[in-house]
């Protein structure tokens, strides 16, 4: 055992370990390294974005090394959650903190004294209690893993003096190896924490700050209320957060939503920790769809499908909303944040940092921070790539098809130019003494007494716009500030009331010497206020009602065992199963997600779920998709590097069928269920580009399933088989229509799949 052990690569033996525990056949970026560089015993730093998958990094190995990992957690609630998972995939965890009682405590000593398990979950305070650290001097500690390590530092923006205790660790337990996992990426917090947490020659791993599986939409509010519907009607019972900037809008929103019929429910610091708790717990098993919340509301949430977050005013900064709306999509499907601004939210956020207790550099900061949210709303480019840019990295593309710009939800002002140098003159013949607001009013020709009173009912520019909409005007502004051609100064310290000035480039433009770029929302079919909903690469195959029949069985099992649903399976094992419906063991334990643990637990069940709706329904299963990866796949992989293309097996497979065996005779050698062997022969079709079925199909039956196609489309496959009178067997329609699509390879939509398959990792 020990020998073998030694020769497995360190990856190998993750790997497998990841997958009999977690049921993931994949790295996340930077998994591995963090992985490997836990396993070595150096000390390291990761940081990646919020669903970037830290956690694994800490756990695989500390099921790979003998002994016990002791993480270090800032939130009783997390670390519940986290155990609960953990135990769910069949590994041995326990956590230490205040809430457990005087004879809970002790079992958990007992267990770690009788080396039982392999992570012990504890709280900072608790690790500076001499009972816990003698325990731990006694026992085998694998390394520590320090999670929210961010919150060591003063810079960070959650603070916990708690975790300055942890420099004992370093102190008392020298040669074990310290490794912190945050999400914050600024330098000075990660120079901070190295030097907090006494990190010796650390290994620091950061990854990209991009996700991909985000979309980003911003609009200016207007009719808010339809303005978040029309993001709930794109998610029908899926979950989702609404972050409001008051308690007062939390409520009324919460009241509207609910007077609405959507399953809403508020969540903020005003109300009683009982009333919040019950809110948040609804929330997280399913009971309730949508969470009305102040940005109080996220911390310790691992809740993993959350498919919308809706910002119904402008956050505090682009940290807070890489934050606030990374709490969406973390099982990496598809999530869509969406932002809904206006001018005010920064009046009521400059009332909120003044009356707070800061300095006045610290104020300052702040509101720079949030005009920096003012340019990320106005800029006319690729969100993702302003995101990422803010952090300091550059995305190398614009995202091209998860954000509102480059979706082509705006159209380009036909005469940018034109549009421009009527607002610049308009601000230049008010003597650039008014603000945005007033500047709308004058362009789109109001009447209104101060509009009068100074004069400006008179002005060359006045009703100068007047065909447009206010919020169209008031979006040009904007861009115009954000593109540099205006300046909105403010006119007194605090930074109150803005006016609108000319910049050089302002003059240039007025001159005619350089060109804006000015959007609006597009007018075609694809509109903005309607985005359409599109289905991503990660449905492909997957059978929707099966899906929901899947997902009925979900909250009725969690609810049993009295888990919250996304913890029996996510979304995305769930779509997995939709799309490969396994009927035995076998199949279930390839799904996305399944263990070996939850695949003792579940299968049965699930699979005689599957077995029956597929049967009713006539659907194929134990459908072995060859490309198909359940995560969003990227469209670029150096965005984001998964592995694609057959695997080993269907390599080796591939091998034998271009021998010319038999399915039956692969199946035999290589000792795999014939379903799974069918799987692979599809792949060898794909991979060999073969066009012609004759070797495995009759001619007659070719030339029948062909017209078929022609009428019906190469997939999904049912409809062929329903249009030769259900006397097909799926078998034969499966290899002809394969041979088919290859054939129309160039022509096809399936070229980018293909492309997809063939491009291997680096
Ligand atoms: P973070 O702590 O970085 O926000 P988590 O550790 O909570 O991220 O992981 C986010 C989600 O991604 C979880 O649902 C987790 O199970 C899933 N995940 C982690 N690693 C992988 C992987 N290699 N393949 C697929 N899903 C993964
Ligand atoms: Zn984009």
């Amino acid at each position: 055992m020990e020998t073998s052990d030694a020769i497995i690569d360190a990856g190998d033996r993750l790997m497998s370990v990841m997958r009999e525990y977690w049921g993931y056949d994949a790295f996340l970026p930077l998994q591995e390294e963090a992985m490997r560089s836990a396993m070595g015993g150096r000390d390291s730093l990761v940081v990646l974005p919020t669903g970037g998958g830290k956690s694994l990094c800490y756990q695989v190995p500390a099921l790979c090394l003998d002994g016990m990992a002791v993480v270090v957690s800032p939130l009783i609630s997390l670390m519940k959650d986290q155990v609960d998972a953990l135990r769910a995939c069949g590994v041995a965890a326990a956590f230490i903190n205040s809430s457990l009682t005087a004879s809970e405590k002790w079992n958990v000593a007992d267990d770690i004294r009788g080396q039982r398990l392999k992570l012990l979950y504890v709280a900072p305070e608790r690790l500076s209690l001499p009972g816990l650290l003698d325990l731990l001097e006694s026992a085998t500690v694998s390394f520590f893993a320090i999670d929210e390590a961010h919150c060591v530092s003063m810079w960070g923006h959650d603070f916990r003096p708690d975790y300055r205790k942890l420099n004992l660790l370093r102190e008392r337990f020298h040669g074990t190896a310290i490794h912190g996992y945050t999400a914050t990426a600024t330098e000075q917090v990660r120079d901070d924490v190295v030097r907090q947490l006494g990190l010796r020659e650390p290994e620091v791993l950061v990854g990209s700050f991009d996700r991909p599986n985000l979309t980003y939409r911003v609009e200016r509010r207007d009719s808010l209320l339809a303005q978040i519907a029309g993001v709930l009607e794109r998610h029908p019972d899926e979950s989702g957060i609404v972050y409001c900037i008051t308690r007062k809008e939390v409520d009324s929103i919460a009241a509207s939503l609910t007077g609405g019929g959507y399953s809403a429910l508020p969540y903020h610091a005003g109300m009683s920790d009982e009333a919040r708790k019950a809110n948040q717990e609804a929330f997280i098993e399913d009971r309730c769809r949508i969470i009305v919340a102040t940005v109080a509301f996220g911390m310790g949430i691992d809740k993993s499908d959350v498919r919308y977050v809706v910002h119904a005013g402008l956050p505090k900064s682009l940290e807070n909303y890489q934050q606030e709306s990374g709490r969406g999509g973390r099982d990496g499907l598809e999530a869509e944040c969406c932002l809904f601004y206006s001018g005010a939210d920064f009046k009521t956020w400059e009332f909120i940092v003044n009356r707070s207790d800061g300095s006045p550099a610290f104020k300052q900061a702040q509101m720079a921070s949030l005009r920096q949210v003012m340019d990320y709303c106005d800029a006319a480019a690729c969100r993702h790539r302003l995101l990422v840019q803010h952090f300091g990295q550059d995305l190398g593309a614009d995202c091209g098809e998860a954000c509102d710009i480059c979706l082509g939800e705006f159209d380009e002002v036909e005469e940018p130019l034109v549009v421009a140098q009527k607002i610049l003159s308009s601000v230049y013949r008010q003597g650039e003494k008014f603000g945005a607001d007033y500047t709308a009013k004058v362009l789109k020709g109001s009447r209104e007494q101060r509009v009068i009173e100074n004069g400006h009912d008179r002005l060359t520019t006045h009703g100068l716009l007047q065909e447009e909409s206010r919020r169209a005007i008031l979006d040009w502004i904007g861009q115009l500030v954000q593109q540099g051609f205006l300046s909105s100064v403010a006119t007194d310290d605090a930074g109150k009331y803005n006016v609108l000035k000319l910049t050089q480039d302002g003059w240039r433009l007025l001159r005619g010497e350089v060109l804006p770029r000015l959007l609006k929302p597009a007018t075609d079919a694809s509109s903005r206020s309607q985005p359409k909903r599109h289905d991503p690469h990660s449905w492909e195959g997957v059978d929707r009602e099966l899906f929901e029949v899947l997902r009925s069985l979900r909250t009725e099992k969690a609810n049993d065992l009295g888990l919250p649903p996304y913890m029996v399976f996510g979304d995305a094992s769930l779509r997995d199963m939709a799309r490969r419906r396994p009927t035995g063991a076998d199949g279930f334990l390839k799904v996305h997600g399944v263990g070996q643990k939850k695949c003792d637990d579940y299968a049965t069940e699930f699979t005689t779920l599957i077995a029956e709706y597929c049967g009713e329904h006539e659907l194929e299963t134990d459908v072995d998709p060859p490309s198909a990866t359940p995560l969003s796949a990227p469209k670029d992989a150096s965005r984001l590097t998964r592995p694609a293309g057959p695997n080993e097996s269907a390599l080796r497979a591939i091998e034998l069928f271009d021998q010319g065996r038999t399915v039956e005779e692969v199946a035999e050698t290589m000792g795999r269920a014939l379903s799974t062997t069918r799987g692979y022969f599809h792949e060898y079709l794909r991979h060999r580009r073969i066009t012609d079925p004759v070797r495995w199909v009759d001619a007659v039956q070719i030339a029948r399933i062909e017209e078929a196609i022609a009428a019906v489309g190469p997939k999904p496959l049912k409809p062929i088989r329903e249009h030769l009178g259900g006397e097909v067997d799926y078998d034969p329609i499966h290899i002809v229509a394969i041979c088919w699509q290859n054939r129309h390879r160039d022509d096809n939509a399936d070229a980018t799949v293909a492309d997809h398959v063939s491009h291997q990792p680096e």
